[in-house]
């Protein structure tokens, strides 16, 4: 998507330890009419699916998750929350997820009233770096027995590899944008077409 390659290379920064911030349109200030074009574009490569649910993880998912939702029927949005601890009184599904930017794990949650065997789920995140995130809240479908009909992510970092291991698991996966490289040094970003 040619509208957030601009951006990424506008206004995001690179940073040590492969991690780029967009802060200045996605991440912390919200750019709306992006994220309703992003949500155009993921309904525009999912069209003929049946999607009855949206599934992200907190917090940065939530916003454009929301905005997509408008593009798809307004089916409702669950999003998995990091718990601090397990409450296992069986009336959630939990899962473990390592972050990436935190760089440790924490358990993840989602109640089973809001996802079920009938769900026919496309997951939405922020940035597909290792994949960690996404295979949490696959493992939670599974739990649920739900169906995951795809991935729309909004920046793929491909050299981390988490997007193709994804597609080689036949899952879809649409990235808006897929950043090949990225220079902390130069700030030079290059991305996959
Ligand atoms: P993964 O689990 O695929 O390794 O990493 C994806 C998660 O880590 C996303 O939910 C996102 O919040 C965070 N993340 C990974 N890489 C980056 C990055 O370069 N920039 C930002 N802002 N977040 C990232």
């Amino acid at each position: 998507m040619q509208e957030l390659e601009d951006r990424i290379r506008r206004e995001g920064t690179v940073k040590e330890g492969n991690v780029l911030k967009v802060d200045a349109f996605l991440n912390h200030q919200c750019d709306v009419a992006l994220y309703d074009a992003m949500g155009a574009a993921w309904a525009g490569h999912f069209a003929g699916r049946t999607i009855t649910k949206i599934l992200t993880i907190e917090a940065s998912g939530i916003g454009m998750a929301c905005v997509a939702a408008r593009h798809f029927g307004n089916v409702p949005v669950v999003f998995a929350k990091k718990a601090q601890s397990i409450n296992l009184d069986g009336d959630q599904y939990v899962t473990t997820v390592y972050s990436f930017t935190k760089q440790r794990e924490f358990p993840v949650i989602v109640s089973r009233r809001y996802l079920g065997p009938e769900d026919h789920v496309l997951l939405i995140d922020d940035f597909l770096a290792n994949g960690k995130a996404l295979r949490g809240l696959i493992d939670i479908c599974d739990h649920a027995g739900a169906t995951v009909e795809g991935i729309g992510i909004a920046v793929e970092k491909g050299f981390q590899g988490g997007g193709d291991q994804l597609r080689a698991d036949g899952y879809d996966v649409d990235s808006l944008a897929i950043v090949d490289s990225m220079d902390p040094k130069t700030g030079e970003i290059t991305f996959r077409h």
